[in-house]
């Protein structure tokens, strides 16, 4: 068995509420380890490759929301799941860059799990207590949509293998792995 990397970002929104110290000790704590970190101005360009609009990406972020929206008894004007994703990939270009991120790859066993665990659901009114999107903020889809932007979260991890490596390439380069 190999040990893994995962990306990790500090959104914005978590960066300026001063909360990089306590996102990143509860991480810490799990023995996970730090192999690299920078703080980045992101613009278009590695947005555009991070949030890049696949089929999948959107197919799932879609159901995501979806069966919340059902649960709720609220409308899903969505005709398809490109539609919707597009719309959340520029409200998430805005979001990600309206100021400084927090970059960092963490590494262990299981650590893409592990660090998902520890973060909790994408929308913080469904995040558990105990998990950093459930302890330190509120936001919906709904209140997110209402106000047309991206639902805030604080962080952002790699959600499979598959996408750690390919966001751990996309944002960092082998001299700053330590
Ligand atoms: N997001 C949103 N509205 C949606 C779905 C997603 O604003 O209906 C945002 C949210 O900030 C989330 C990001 O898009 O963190 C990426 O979505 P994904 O489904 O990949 O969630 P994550 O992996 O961050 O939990
Ligand atoms: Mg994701």
């Amino acid at each position: 068995m190999e040990k893994e990397r995962t990306l990790v970002l500090i959104k914005p929104d978590g960066v300026q509420r001063g909360l990089m110290g306590e996102i990143i000790s509860r991480i810490e704590r799990t023995g996970l380890k730090i192999v690299g970190m920078k703080m980045v101005l992101a613009g278009d360009e590695i947005l555009d490759k991070h949030y890049a609009l696949t089929d999948e990406w959107a197919r799932e972020l879609t159901e995501k929301s979806k069966s919340t929206a059902e649960k709720e008894g609220r409308d899903f004007p969505f005709e398809n799941h490109m539609e919707l994703g597009g719309m959340i990939q520029s409200r998430l270009k805005k979001s990600l860059s309206e100021g400084p991120a927090i970059a960092m790859i963490w590494e262990g066993f299981h650590a893409v799990q592990i660090v998902r665990k520890i973060v909790g659901h994408t929308e913080p009114k469904q995040s558990v207590p105990g998990t950093i999107r459930g302890d330190f903020l509120l936001d919906s889809y709904e209140l997110a949509d209402k106000e047309e932007r991206a639902v805030k979260n604080l962080i952002h991890a790699s959600s499979d293998l598959n996408e750690a490596k390919r966001e751990v390439g996309l944002w960092f380069v082998e001299e700053e792995f330590f």
